[in-house]
């Protein structure tokens, strides 16, 4: 017999097998050798009461043997000699394109400006300890794009739930623990996600896809309006039926290039501010309401939203138990971004903390057209570089005191690598975002008592949210409605935000795309 339940038991309770076979029994009024198996559907941190419980939705095997598991094992054709499809970036978006390409019988060919996963690792390096940004390998270029060094939270505001269950699933046959499968807000870790992009790797290799890495797309082959292929930094040329641009927010030469063809895209809304990091600790006894963090409960993550003067101010990426990161793509701008292991054990939480900017907010910058919100977002960070110091530094000043507009006298510790410098964040961020946020972490103390402390820190500036730019595509066929054969694809065309929607993205472009060579071959 099977009974489903759901419970919300003590944090040790549900860490603990036999503990929670020992509640189960007394729960169902059964004795305990009774229970042949439990399998857990979902998980999710209740803290809302005083003392933080786990929610659990499961089976109990009744005198039933638990059925056997049958993992999801993806399978994919040999596509060495079938037609091409180029796909640009090999961020989740590219990755899972490519991925379903092979699945629909199409050869990808993938091409990738910055390095392997592994080689990738050493210019990380270079950018914490030497302050050298390489422009085509960072934390945001490279095998597995901004995902690979990302904080690998894998939620996803997207409603395509069936898409979302194979992403997750295939993550899983690529190595990422199945917890993924049942946790409301999935995790990997940093530390997990370079394998795992390995693993994605080999398998597109293994079916006959190819992956150009240290290969910068500089240019578009187009005849009557519809893309014949791509052109590298070194001048080759590389053709295919079809491309997927999948270049992520931060390839701020494919606007260029899109723009200075007359190829259209359009300015659009985004997010601009800081990333504050407190002491995890604080943040434990505030979401948990207690002392110290039981050792049974995860380090407290946080989201917090106000609305400031007709702008929302929220929390962006949160990162329990994580890391600060120099996430700029050039040298001569500070970007921040956060990061943690799987195991979220770092002394540190931090979060950004982001305005959401209108076109209105960037009318100064007009006479750039659909470059504009681009411009705007660029300054700013070039703005952060001389205040830091022009090294990969970042301004920093207290929480308390950039409320107050006072400069920090001194700094608290940070995980930020490189350093950072006492600046007032009022001179790098524009008055409209820097006033919101003033009133806004003010008011956030109200939502989290204790969240307004001096000991927090602000780093400038978190401003690679989402894009500034618009790639414009049908809605139904996802072809860009000027470039017959051009699919702007997740989160550098405006269609995604965060891993998850990025990957779902990917896939439904290599749908749509086999789609529209179906139907022309069929035309032909
Ligand atoms: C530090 C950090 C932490 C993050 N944490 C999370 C998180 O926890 N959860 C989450 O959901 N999201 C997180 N994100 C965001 C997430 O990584 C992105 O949303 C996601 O990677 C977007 O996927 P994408 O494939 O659209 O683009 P990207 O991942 O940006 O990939 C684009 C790829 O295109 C390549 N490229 C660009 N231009 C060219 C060119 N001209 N020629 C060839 N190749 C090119 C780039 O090198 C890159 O590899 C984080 C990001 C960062 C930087």
């Amino acid at each position: 017999m099977q009974t489903l339940l759901q419970i919300n038991v003590l944090p040790e309770i549900a860490v603990h097998e036999h503990l929670l076979k020992q509640y189960l029994a007394t729960e169902l009024q059964i004795e305990e050798k009774q229970i042949t198996g439990i399998k857990i559907n979902k998980r999710s941190i209740d803290a809302r009461s005083k003392e933080a419980k786990i929610f659990l939705d499961l089976t109990v095997y009744i005198n039933e043997a638990l059925p056997e598991k049958k993992n999801y094992t993806p399978e994919y054709p040999y596509v060495k000699n079938k037609p091409v499809v180029i796909v640009v970036g090999f961020g989740p978006a590219g990755m899972f394109a490519a991925l379903r390409l092979i699945e629909l019988g199409i050869k990808p060919i993938v091409i990738e400006r910055g390095k392997d996963v592994r080689t990738r690792r050493r210019d990380l390096a270079a950018i914490n300890k030497e302050q050298i940004v390489n422009p085509d390998s960072n934390y945001c270029f490279g095998e597995g794009g901004a995902g690979t060094y990302s904080d690998g939270k894998l939620y996803t505001r997207s409603n395509k739930r069936g898409n979302l269950k194979k992403v997750l699933e295939t993550l899983v046959a690529h190595g990422a623990k199945e917890d993924i499968l049942i946790d409301t807000h999935p995790h990997i870790g940093t530390n997990k996600l370079p394998n795992l992009v390995t693993a994605i790797r080999q398998t597109i290799i293994n079916a006959g896809g190819e992956i150009l890495f240290d290969t910068r797309v500089e240019d578009f082959i187009i005849h009557d309006n519809c893309i014949k292929g791509v052109i590298t930094q070194t001048g080759d040329k590389i053709e295919g039926l079809a491309t997927i641009l999948a270049t992520g927010h931060s390839a701020r030469d494919i606007y260029y290039l899109l723009d200075k063809k007359k190829i259209l895209i359009d300015a659009k809304p985004f997010a601009l501010g800081v990333r504050v990091e407190h002491q995890q600790a604080l943040i434990d006894s505030i979401q948990y309401h207690c002392k110290t963090r039981s050792e049974y409960l995860p380090a407290a993550p946080y989201s917090l939203v106000e609305q400031v003067e007709k702008r929302g101010v929220f929390s962006f990426c949160m990162c329990p138990g994580g890391f600060i990161v120099p996430a700029a793509t050039s040298p001569g701008e500070i970007v921040v971004n956060g990061m943690s292991p799987s195991k979220r054990d770092s002394k540190f939480a931090n979060s950004g903390i982001v305005v959401s900017i209108e076109l209105e907010d960037f009318k100064k910058y007009e006479s750039f057209g659909a470059l504009a919100g681009l411009k705007f977002q660029q300054e700013i960070e070039h703005k952060a570089f001389l205040l830091g110091g022009k090294t990969v530094a970042a301004p920093a000043q207290r929480l308390c005191d950039f409320v107050d507009n006072k400069l920090s006298a001194s700094l608290p510790e940070t995980s930020y690598q490189p350093g950072i410098t006492s600046a007032l964040l009022t001179e790098v961020l524009p008055y409209h975002i820097s006033s919101r946020l003033q009133l806004a972490f003010k008011a956030f103390d109200k939502k989290m008592y204790g969240y307004y402390t001096n000991e927090a820190v602000l780093l400038g500036v978190e401003s690679r949210t989402s894009s500034p730019v618009r790639i414009p595509r049908n809605s139904e066929t996802l072809e860009h409605p000027q470039i017959k054969g051009l699919f702007p694809c997740a989160e550098g065309a405006g269609y995604a935000g965060g891993i998850i929607s990025a990957a779902i993205d990917g896939e439904r472009c290599a749908e749509m795309c086999f789609a529209s060579l179906h139907h022309r071959l069929l035309n032909k």
